[in-house]
């Protein structure tokens, strides 16, 4: 995968598939590949670093940008906490500008919007549970939801699976090396699909 013109890789699925890891694996894998920064209105994390994760701004600075036409999508992920999250236009088109190809994590509707901002240089890979139940054994096992919270989870679960039906294509996740070469495939053969197209 060398001299490409750039694109977005657009990575979605319900929170608990382990779509982290994925991306992680892929991201160590492909070292060109570079980790979209977001920005978002959520307090950093201890481990989290500004500007490598996410940069962290305000809610009135976050309402700015949104006037200002500088996000090309955003989502409040969590209504609960009202915690906004947004793609930045610039970010992105400077990306690529230089040919990059970024990886971006984003929610499910943020992941469709952004396919339709972008759609001849994106493409969107949807990660999905083997089952509802798999899904919940990993959320019970990361211990981060609260039994309230999964439940919510789970319920969200079938809608999101039929959005996940407008992404370009879906993966599942049962085994990390496995999805690990899923993930490869499709790199390659969008990468083709570029070739023949130039
Ligand atoms: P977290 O707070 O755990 O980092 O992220 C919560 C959710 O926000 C995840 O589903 C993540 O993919 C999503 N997210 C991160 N950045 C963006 C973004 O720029 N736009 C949208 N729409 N969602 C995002």
């Amino acid at each position: 995968m060398t001299a490409h013109k750039g694109r977005l890789i657009i990575v979605a699925g319900p929170s608990g598939t382990g779509k982290g890891t994925v991306e992680n694996a892929i991201m160590e894998k492909f070292p060109e590949i570079e980790f979209s920064v977001s920005v978002t209105t959520r307090p950093r994390r201890d481990y989290e670093i500004e500007g490598k994760h996410y940069f962290f701004i305000s809610k009135a600075e976050f309402l700015k940008r949104i006037e200002r036409n500088e996000l090309v999508e955003w989502q409040e992920v969590y209504s609960k906490n009202g915690h906004y999250y947004g793609t930045l236009r610039s970010y992105v088109d400077r990306a690529l500008e230089q040919g990059k190809q970024l990886l971006i994590d984003i929610d499910i509707k943020g992941g469709i919007n952004l396919k339709k901002a972008y759609p001849h240089n994106s493409i969107s890979i949807f990660i999905k549970p083997p089952s509802a139940e798999a899904l919940e054994e990993r959320l019970i096992k990361r211990n981060t939801d609260s039994p309230e919270q999964i439940r919510i989870r789970l319920e969200r679960m079938p809608e999101e699976m039929l959005l996940g039906q407008q992404f370009d294509y879906s993966i599942v996740n049962s085994d990390l090396e496995a999805a690990v070469d899923a993930f490869t495939e499709i790199l390659k053969q969008d990468d083709y699909q570029q070739q023949r197209s130039k």
